[in-house]
């Protein structure tokens, strides 16, 4: 799912332009097809057990595509991995903000919880639900926080 970066209206289908304010889509549509090459890089890093280089792809996956929820979650699961608490709880508010999926959810939970406790060692995150149906994305985000250091 995803929507005009223009009007914010939902697309459905694959056409290059908005069907309601005729926006041409394909430099957008470019991004989108980056960011799902950069996530599913990522994935694959991941599952090499290199979960540094897997933050870094899937970092530039949410950057190309930042209402697309699954990327976030990711990356927030992969920051968490990664001790970097702080970080993963704002990426995951941002995914569950999105989605709200309770994994989102409970994801974030625990990143907060760990952000608070930095001395606490590294813990997996609660897993990614593969069989979420697709939810329709929220509008944009047009005031964003500051991104946190690392993810800009
Ligand atoms: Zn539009």
């Amino acid at each position: 799912m995803r929507s005009c970066p223009i009007c914010s209206h939902t697309l459905n289908g694959g056409g290059v332009r908005c069907p309601k304010c005729q926006s041409a889509l394909t430099l957008w549509l470019n991004y989108e097809q980056y960011a799902r090459q950069a996530y599913q890089s990522g994935l694959l890093r991941l599952r090499g057990n290199e979960p540094a280089a897997a933050a870094d792809l899937l970092t530039q996956a949410v950057i190309l595509a930042p209402d697309e929820p699954v990327y976030a979650a990711a990356l927030g699961r992969v920051l968490g991995q990664l001790a970097r608490y702080h970080e993963a709880a704002w990426v995951l508010e941002r995914a569950y903000t999105q989605s709200g999926a309770p994994a989102d959810q409970a994801a974030l939970v625990r990143a907060q919880a760990l952000a608070q406790a930095p001395a606490a060692p590294p813990e997996e995150l609660a897993g990614q639900d593969e069989a979420r149906p697709p939810v329709p994305p929220e509008l944009p985000a047009t005031d964003q926080p500051d991104a946190p250091e690392g993810v800009s």
